[in-house]
């Protein structure tokens, strides 16, 4: 049974998340053929270049007599900085603790009035009062709320939806505090908000209702209360935790009561204190380049104070903070915990989610960077090796594997997405495929789904139907290795599908062009009909290639061919620009002077 790898005698090897046999074969110097071999052994198909589990390093470790030690990004991420001497986690005793405020996220369906919420906390911001309120976008704001006769302040992250929550919790980043699941009261519980709430549950993070459109005459916030106890959402009307709020974002009906309702929420469940001495640690939570001013990213102090001045690391940018605004626009001098900032001096824009630190001095941020950088560049490499894509699922069909095909639907409207579902359900589809979906949903590819398809321990395709992905989407997907396929007719869709499930993607092809002829003179003959004189104007004109016929710049003749071509009275198999020759087409001879004869073939297109 043995198949030549070695035998460790419980040795430590270290190897990241997601490795392959591969990188364990590297580890150990073996053969990562031995290794898919003993895999098989142990009762799994494993290939070598295929991202495994914990489990399966873990158990082909022991049974090979390595201890294995699965290091996360985060891990990783640590070890990195330790080399330069800062520990994320150090102890703070000796630092100040102050009370931080809690820091909030909007969640739930489509429509159900996320952005509508989040304007109308904006304009709770009684105690500050701003005049016009707080005006600027920029990814996160602070309000204020008199809770018990104090002045309380919350941190809201402006971006509703699940993308900056899923991409953050993705990079490992905890950013928030308590969510703020809104159902409207006239729509009920429906597929997001059970997916906002699964996402919340698993970051463990405490959850406050707000039951929307409560002036709507169709409202019914009871309804609401008992859909959501099957979800293990009890209110505490009913005798259980959760805070529901009925709220009516768009008038701002019951705002402050949900405020308060987070705030005692955050309260009862958590401990909110953080260190306000040291340098600030944190997380960018929105990043993008701005024509005239760089690099912009807002940034959230989870540690320590970050003042305009300090060198910071940012996922891999770097840069020293040449100025600091706040959500009203005002240059601020210092950020504590809890406080969202637009950062302006990076020298790059990092990644919703990425950890920012300040450090001594310009040097070491930038070697950070730089590590990190590199770092993911050779883990985009690696991911580029191991995804696979719909051709490579064919392959593996060919070579016996049993395989499944997941997808992510995201079609232009609800009706697109479940016929195209349905369709793909109704294909006669290979035994040893399973077909999975495991996400639909409307409007365009977001970085949700990408992050969703990416921490999949399996391949995942993306199908667009009529949707497409941002360029900022496309580059993560591309980062990712996650495959975007997009397509504008169903049938188009289901076809390429079922080529794929059948393992018979079939090629696709681009016209090349090859070369190009004018005509100088037309020769009548009664056994093949016209001649064409011409002079090669471009490239090579080739017998039996494809060719058509432009007339003043129109085509007026497609699908046509080379038929027979000739250099003075030989044949010739080509002719190249410059030189004369003499040519019919096949099935045409309306030929006049001053025509042009483009000729091309066919390629096989690599499919991106
Ligand atoms: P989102 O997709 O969850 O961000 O939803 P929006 O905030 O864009 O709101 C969706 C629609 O519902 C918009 O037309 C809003 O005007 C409307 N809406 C939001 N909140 C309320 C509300 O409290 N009452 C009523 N009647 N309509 C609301």
């Amino acid at each position: 049974m043995s198949s030549g790898a070695p035998r460790g005698q419980g040795q430590v090897i270290r190897l990241p998340r997601g490795a392959s046999l591969s990188d364990f074969a590297d580890k150990i110097n073996a053969n990562p053929g031995s290794l898919v071999q003993e895999m098989f052994n142990l009762g799994e198909m494993v290939t070598a270049t295929q991202s495994c589990s914990d489990d399966t390093l873990n158990l082909l470790g022991e049974h090979l007599g390595f201890e294995v030690s699965i290091v996360s990004p985060e891990d990783e991420d640590r070890e990195l900085l330790a080399q330069f001497n800062i520990d994320l986690d150090a102890e703070v005793a000796s630092e100040r603790l102050v009370t931080r405020p809690p820091v909030v996220t909007v969640m739930g369906h489509v429509d159900h009035g996320k952005t509508k919420l989040l304007d109308a906390i904006r304009k709770a911001n009684v105690v500050e009062g701003e005049a016009g309120g707080i005006t600027q976008h920029i990814g996160a704001y602070q309000v204020h709320v008199p809770h018990d006769g104090v002045d309380r302040a919350l941190t809201v992250i402006d971006t509703p939806g699940h993308e900056a929550f899923t991409a953050m919790r993705a990079r490992g980043a905890q950013v928030t505090d308590i969510v703020v699941l809104v159902v409207a009261a006239d729509d009920g519980v429906m597929p997001q908000t059970i997916e906002a709430l699964n996402h919340a549950k698993a970051a463990d993070v405490p959850i406050v209702v707000a039951v929307n459109k409560i002036d709507k005459p169709d409202a019914n916030p009871d309804k609401v209360r008992q859909q959501l106890t099957e979800y293990g959402l009890v209110a505490e009307e009913y005798g259980g935790d959760t805070m529901f709020v009925n709220v009516a974002a768009k008038p701002g009906i019951g705002i402050e009561e949900l405020l308060e309702a987070v705030l005692l929420t955050a309260d009862a469940s958590l401990e909110l204190t953080a260190p306000i001495d040291g340098p600030a640690q944190g997380v960018a939570i929105e990043a993008h380049l701005d024509k005239g001013r760089g690099a912009v990213a807002t940034v959230l102090v989870q540690k320590g104070t970050l003042r305009a001045g300090d060198s910071i690391v940012a996922g891999g940018a770097h840069g020293r903070v040449r100025a600091m605004l706040d959500e009203n626009g005002k240059q601020v001098a210092e950020a504590g915990p809890a406080r969202p900032v637009m950062v302006l001096g990076l020298t790059a824009v990092p990644g919703a989610g990425d950890t920012f630190l300040a450090a001594e001095d310009d040097r070491t941020v930038r070697q950070i960077a730089e590590q990190r950088q590199a770092r993911r560049r050779a883990a985009s490499f690696a991911n580029s090796h191991r995804r696979p894509s719909l051709e490579t699922i064919m392959e593996q069909l060919k070579e016996g594997e049993k395989t499944s095909l997941n997808l992510v639907l995201k079609g232009d409207g609800s009706g697109s997405v479940e016929a195209l579902e349905d369709a793909l359900f109704k294909l006669d589809i290979p035994e040893e495929v399973q077909l999975r979906i495991i996400h639909r949903g409307v409007g365009a590819i977001t970085e949700s789904d990408v992050m969703l398809a990416s921490a999949s321990s399996e391949a995942v395709t993306i199908i667009g139907f009529n949707v497409r992905a941002s360029n900022k989407v496309r580059e993560i997907a591309d980062r990712e290795g996650v495959e975007i396929r997009y397509y504008t007719v169903i049938y188009q869709a289901i076809e390429e599908i079922d080529a794929a499930l059948k393992g018979l993607l079939k090629p696709e092809y681009e016209e090349v062009e090859l070369g190009s002829a004018e005509i100088r003179d037309v020769f009548r003959s009664s056994k093949i009909g016209n001649i064409a004189g011409c002079i090669v104007r471009s490239g090579v004109i080739r017998r039996n290639a494809k060719a058509r016929l432009l007339r003043d710049g129109a085509v007026v003749a497609d699908n046509v061919a080379i038929s027979s071509l000739k250099r003075f009275k030989d044949d010739a198999t080509e002719v190249r620009e410059g030189f004369e020759c003499g040519l019919t087409l096949s099935n045409y001879n309306n030929l006049q002077v001053g025509d042009i004869i483009e000729t091309f073939e066919m390629r096989e297109k690599p499919r991106a």
